[in-house]
């Protein structure tokens, strides 16, 4: 079977703003500067684009799981107004205490999207803004990206530095792209902005 490559994002903080009450609805959901032309740029990789995401406010009450179901297509369609293509969303909706096994840190979603789509998740990218998307990249043996568009980008930049090395920060979901499209050698326009990196040789192959 032909393995396909994907581009997995989180969605809160690298996506949208997050917000530390969640996104409980359709108008609390503000993309964040750039990150419409990312999901553009990621569309012209061809590659699989999965958002996968912990929505634990479902769990606790705070929004139903056909609230967000809704957000999700609506981010879908204005993805797909700007020429970006978001193939699948996955969302744990459960608290932390519940132990499932889809909320990330764990990788649940992951292998349930490896085996939906057949990714070669050795050679796919996760894009987040937490340690917890950090750690999952790398229990899935993917290539983490950190980008500093989230909450307590700073906290979670210490964190991660402390306890994952080997990832790649860059400063939002565009730089990450870019970073991508250099690192991988693809064509069109790759302008690397990026902010800092690890682990990893930068200079074009
Ligand atoms: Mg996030
Ligand atoms: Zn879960």
């Amino acid at each position: 079977m032909v393995q396909r490559r994907a581009i997995f994002l989180d969605r809160d903080g690298v996506i949208n703003h997050n917000r530390p009450d969640y996104i409980k609805s359709w108008d609390e959901f503000v993309f964040l500067p750039h990150a419409l032309e990312g999901l553009k740029l990621i569309a012209a990789t061809g590659w699989t684009t999965i958002v996968i995401t912990n929505q634990s406010a479902i769990g606790r009450g705070i929004i139903t799981e056909a609230a967000v179901r809704g957000i999700h297509a609506r981010m879908i369609a204005e993805a797909e107004r700007a020429g970006g293509c978001i193939h699948a969303v996955y969302f744990c909706p459960h608290k932390p205490e519940d132990n499932c096994a889809c909320r990330k840190p764990r990788i649940g979603m992951y292998l349930e999207a490896r085996s939906a789509f057949g990714i070669d998740l050795a050679r796919s990218y996760v894009i987040g803004d937490t340690v917890s998307d950090v750690a999952a990249a790398q229990a899935i043996g993917a290539q983490p990206i950190l980008v500093l568009t989230g909450l307590d980008s700073k906290d979670q930049l210490r964190l991660v530095e402390e306890n994952h090395p080997g990832y790649v920060v860059a400063d939002d979901l565009l730089s990450a792209v870019e970073w991508i499209y250099q690192t991988e050698n693809l064509p069109g326009k790759a302008l690397p902005k990026l902010t800092r990196r690890l682990d990893r040789d930068l200079t074009p192959r």
